[in-house]
C-alpha cells in the first residue's frame, strides 16, 4: 500500500514533474490548486501577511484557500489602480464593501 503523494511533503523536492504541489505557505500543507510566479506575486503574499516557503523555480504554489486571500490583496490592488484612472469621472464615495 502507498500512500498518496500529497501527504508525502518532502517528496515534493524530488519530482518537479507533478499535479500534486502543496501549498507553499508555511505550516499549510495543503494541495495547492495554483502555482503563481513569484516576482508577480510576492508582494500580493505579503500583504496577506502571508510566509511563504521560497523554491527553486521561483513559484508560488497556492492552496484554495490561500489563493482566494492573496487574490483578494490583488484585487484591491486592482482597484485602487482602476480609481486613480477613473478619478476624473466618477467619484466613488462607497465605503460599503463593494
Ligand atoms: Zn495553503
Amino acid at each position: 500500500m502507498k500512500l498518496p503523494k500529497e501527504l508525502h511533503e518532502k517528496k515534493e523536492l524530488g519530482s518537479t514533474t507533478g499535479k500534486n504541489k502543496s501549498c507553499t505557505i508555511g505550516g499549510c500543507k495543503k494541495l495547492a490548486i495554483r502555482s503563481l510566479s513569484e516576482s508577480k506575486w510576492k508582494d500580493y503574499l505579503k500583504k496577506a501577511s502571508l510566509k511563504y516557503v521560497e523554491n527553486r523555480a521561483k513559484k508560488i504554489y497556492l492552496c484554495k484557500e490561500h489563493y482566494k486571500d492573496v487574490k483578494k490583496e490583488k484585487q484591491k490592488d486592482e482597484k485602487y489602480a482602476q480609481k486613480k484612472g477613473f478619478l476624473d469621472d466618477v467619484a466613488p464615495f462607497r465605503r460599503d464593501g463593494f
